[in-house]
């Protein structure tokens, strides 16, 4: 029989070397899960021999020789120094390991190192001195050898059920086929989840770092872009942020849901596959008893893999945000499948082996362990996660989500660690899974900490344009920010904690507007009635240059300064509203700022392109003309609607401050006719090289930009490559 773990070693190094960079690792019979470096019965005819024996009562026993709860796994013995003593004992174990060890060419090597870890532990070795046996193996089979000449071969009697094991004796050749296809069936079975866990969770994470690399192809924007157009359709339809079916979610991408499609697939066919049974078997009675045994272990082990997946897509701080060009938004939808698979594994594990121990096992002694118990909190924690985070609790109380969530991702984690520990103690690197997980969860947390640290205490300017307004604009002086920060108002509820992501609209102010190049004399022409109006026009040169891109400095002539814009809702915004009117316009407010986050990393991919547009509507212009302006120097035009004008008076200094980098058409109080003004974009002739397209508004303004923008660029009529970007304000 050739091992299983000989074949897949490369792999198994591979995944143990990965891992190893962060979990912490488990040593017994190998190091780290099994498939991947640990094992169970190496070699499993030693391991069969000693299991075959490990119920007899021995003459050196002060108990009856049987555990009360002897699970695959574990090898407990109450008197655990009988077993290294006893010569009963020893001689029978070598006297089987002699007749059966032979015919899997196992070294004879192997078998001492066997002997000299495992006579008292069983499957988990102990090679330290107390656990050294009073014979060596070739001394135990001698004296074995003896005995059989001295009362003859057919003398030597056979090991019956629970009978005192007191002289060498025989195991027969039925009994032992039958445990020895137990025991290989079984490390089968489990090598078998630890390396399909391993490919889930490594091609998870490692995918979308594979499936972005294409981004530094030169022309890489120009050449796939028909095929990006028809990936950032909706799968169905035409709406991906508006949610879909009765607000039951949101409809993913073409893009989205190959990648959706490939964790179903492989946890599906993971699940189910290898499925190796063997027959006759001691325990397991027929090959559909050992089918449910096996997908209801493996179900459970696929379950933990994928915590690597939810913790690291949810994450703030997902590494992933730095190496690939997918959203956070993107990461987060991933992170709703991920967990709907997870359930699906968590239901198959627990129905399965339910029905396992019910048929053919004893349930009742077992229903009562602690294992049994936590196993069953950690299902009801992973099954209700679905309907407490439903889109419609999300929206209306996003806070309560948010703690909820919390809790039960806490208690998951918490009830499968004591799951597995009760069960199988640290032995076979179950936990390792949680470990992981956890490991990201608090590295998140941590370095969540860190951002805000960064920063220190603030003081920050909040004031509302207007009464009638429910505009705020917010100024952090002496910070310099760009994308979008979470801030913290800490004196502003109980719930220190709280705080709400927001883009950076600016992170400086001119000082001298002669200075630093702006110095058109351009108005804000909205504030003059236009309609329809252009504020201001610049147009640089054809390709973006790293000088003129915005970086986190603040540039000569200016002083750091965020400045943000918040249109309140109903939840803390609301309450920092009424404190500003309150007031009468203007508060000083304690804030913590995490900053600073990028959750749209495909913004990059712009400097690929000769001109822009964006497509602003209320507050969506913080993200566009912060985009917009870092990568100022190619044209770029940003078409803005809005509902009144207060928001234009609310970033009056900002409009001007962009005005020397972006041309603004702003529409007040009607709608803005999205496909005329991306059909004349994309389809301009007098321009050459990739056109950028940004939006970010209500979600019907942006699945409106996306239908229009995608069937334009993979309709082929366009000479230009598309580069689009939906920037979301929520998620
Ligand atoms: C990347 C990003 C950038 C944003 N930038 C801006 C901006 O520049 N200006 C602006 O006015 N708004 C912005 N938003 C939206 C802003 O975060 C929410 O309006 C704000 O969190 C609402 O707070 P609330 O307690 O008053 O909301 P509630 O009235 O409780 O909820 C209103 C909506 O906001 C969502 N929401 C609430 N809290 C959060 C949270 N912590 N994280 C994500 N969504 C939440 C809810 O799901 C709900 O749909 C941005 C959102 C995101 C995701």
């Amino acid at each position: 029989m050739g091992s299983p773990q000989a074949k897949r070693a490369p792999l198994r190094r591979w995944c143990l070397i990965l891992l190893a960079t962060c979990l912490p690792l488990v040593s017994a019979d190998g190091v780290g899960i099994l498939g991947a470096g640990k094992w169970l019965y190496k070699p499993p005819c030693a391991h069969t021999c000693r299991y075959m024996v490990r119920n007899n009562p021995l003459l050196c026993q002060t108990d009856d020789g049987s555990s009360t709860h002897q699970s695959h796994h574990t090898s407990s013995a109450k008197d655990p120094l009988c077993w290294l003593i006893d010569d009963a004992f020893l001689r029978t174990v070598a006297l089987c390991i002699n007749k059966y060890c032979s015919r899997d060419d196992v070294s004879l090597s192997t078998i001492e190192k066997w002997w000299e870890g495992h006579l008292a532990t069983g499957s988990i070795g102990d090679w330290s001195k107390d656990m050294e046996p009073a014979m060596s193996y070739q001394k135990a089979l001698e004296l074995a050898q003896d005995d059989v000449k001295k009362v003859g071969e057919d003398n030597v009697p056979y090991i019956t059920g629970k009978a005192p094991l007191n002289v060498t004796s025989r195991i027969a050749e039925k009994e032992y086929i039958a445990t020895l296809n137990y025991q290989v069936s079984f490390q089968w079975g489990e090598f078998d989840h630890g390396v399909n866990s391993l490919i889930i969770s490594i091609t998870l994470v490692c995918l979308p770092i594979l499936l972005s690399l294409g981004r530094f192809i030169p022309g890489y924007a120009k050449l796939t872009s028909r095929i990006s157009a028809i990936l950032d359709k909706p799968l169905w339809g035409h709406q991906h942020r508006v949610p879909v079916y009765g607000n039951l979610g949101h409809m993913p991408t073409r893009g989205q849901s190959i990648f959706i499609a490939y964790i179903i697939i492989i946890n599906v066919i993971l699940l189910c596959l290898p499925l190796r049974t063997l027959q006759p078997n001691v325990r397991m009675v027929s090959h559909h008893m050992q089918r449910v045994q096996v997908i209801g272990d493996r179900a459970g082990v696929l379950a933990f893999c994928l915590y690597i997946a939810l913790f690291l897509f949810s994450s703030r701080n997902n590494i992933l945000l730095w190496v690939t060009d997918w959203s956070h938004s993107t990461y987060l939808l991933l992170h709703r499948w991920v967990a709907y698979v997870c359930i699906f594994q968590t239901v198959m594990h627990s129905i399965l082996l339910l029905h396992y121990f019910v048929g053919w096992q004893d349930h009742a002694t077992e229903s009562k362990l602690p294992y049994w118990y936590w196993g069953i909190i950690a299902t009801l924690a992973t099954c209700f996660m679905y309907p407490l985070s439903l889109l419609s609790l999300r929206q209306k109380m996003y806070e309560v989500f948010l703690a909820i969530h919390q809790i039960l991702a806490a208690l998951i984690l918490i009830a499968g660690f004591l799951h597995i520990w009760y069960l199988y103690s640290y032995n076979w690197g179950y936990e390792i899974w949680i470990y992981a997980a956890g490991g990201i969860w608090f590295m998140d947390k941590a370095l969540r900490v860190v951002r805000i640290a960064a920063n220190g205490f603030r003081t920050a300017t909040v004031t509302s344009v207007d009464e009638s307004s429910d505009l705020l604009r917010i100024e952090i002086d002496d910070v310099v920010v760009e994308g979008h920060v979470y801030l913290y108002f800490p004196s502003l509820s109980w719930r220190v904690w709280e705080n709400h992501p927001f883009s950076v609209l600016s992170s400086f102010t001119e000082l001298n507007p002669q200075e630093s190049g702006t110095n058109r004399d351009t108005e804000l022409d909205s504030e003059k009635g236009n309609r329809n109006a252009v504020t201001a026009v610049d147009v640089g040169g054809e390709t973006p240059s790293e000088e003129n891109q915005t970086t986190s400095s603040v540039p000569h002539g200016a002083q750091a300064k965020a400045v943000l814009l918040v249109r309140a809702q109903n939840g803390t915004t609301a309450t920092l509203l009424s404190r500003v009117r309150a007031q009468k316009g203007t508060l000083s407010i304690r804030v913590l700022i995490e900053s600073s986050y990028h959750a749209t990393p495909s913004t990059q991919n712009l400097r690929e392109c000769s001109s822009f547009v964006g497509i602003a509507g209320g507050v969506g212009i913080t993200a566009v003309l912060s985009i917009a302006s870092k990568f100022g120097g190619i044209p770029a035009r940003v078409f803005w609607g809005v509902k009144h004008d207060d928001i234009l008076r609310s970033i009056k200094p900002e409009l001007e401050q962009y005005k020397s980098k972006v041309e603004l058409h702003t529409t007040i109080g009607t709608r803005m006719h999205l496909d005329e003004i991306i059909k004349a974009e994309i389809l301009r002739e007098d321009v050459r090289g990739n056109l950028g397209v940004v939006v970010c508004g209500p979600p019907g303004m942006a699945d409106e930009v996306r239908k229009v923008v995608t069937e334009l660029a993979s309709s082929g009529k366009s000479n230009r490559g598309v580069v689009f970007i939906d920037e979301a304000f929520s998620w």
